[in-house]
């Protein structure tokens, strides 16, 4: 004994099986394609904080604006979010139940798929990636996806992405949830 049994929503590590769906409240919805649309025709990029729940739906709570410090000539088919950005978010998570679970970029004129770029960087299976197709900076409304590292090992690193489910609104708690004690 000696070890403190832990909620399930925390076993969820890099080698568990994974977010089962994304949930995307409709303001922080609005919040992520407002900051895409602003970086227009560059690719927009934020980073994405939350919780996890037992059934494996991930909630975003807050979107962090981060600027995209590809190189200038780059940026228009690739991101790189600020690691500034990044340190200052993980510093203030630190303080509270909410993590770092994603992050979200725009594709300019093109579709809302991850790119061989993207596929490229698929190393954190502990991060979803949210991506927005914008037809222009004023696209009312843009395709989103949300994708999941797929193939994780922890030798072999990822071997792609695999599409999840996105909701407005969490589901309601499958029938296994386990009984609190
Ligand atoms: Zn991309």
């Amino acid at each position: 004994m000696g070890t403190t049994p832990r909620p399930a929503a925390e076993t969820m590590s890099a080698v568990g099986p994974g977010p089962a769906g994304l949930v995307l409240p409709a303001p922080a919805r609005a919040a992520v394609l407002d900051h895409l649309r602003a970086t227009w025709p560059a690719e927009g990029c934020a980073l994405l904080s939350g919780r996890t729940d037992a059934a494996g739906w991930w909630t975003v709570e807050a979107v962090h604006p981060a600027a995209n410090v590809a190189e200038p000539a780059c940026r228009h088919d690739r991101f790189e979010v600020d690691p500034a950005a990044l340190f200052a978010l993980m510093r203030t998570l630190r303080e509270g139940p909410s993590r770092l679970i994603g992050h979200a970029h725009s594709h300019p004129g093109r579709p809302a798929v991850p790119s061989e770029i993207d596929r490229r960087a698929a190393h954190d299976p502990d991060l979803i990636w949210v991506i927005a197709s914008l037809t222009g900076p004023d696209d009312p409304a843009p395709t989103l996806n949300a994708w999941a590292v797929a193939g994780w090992t922890p030798d072999g690193g990822a071997d792609g992405f695999r599409p999840l489910p996105v909701r407005e609104t969490a589901p309601a708690a499958p029938q296994h949830t386990p009984v609190q004690h």
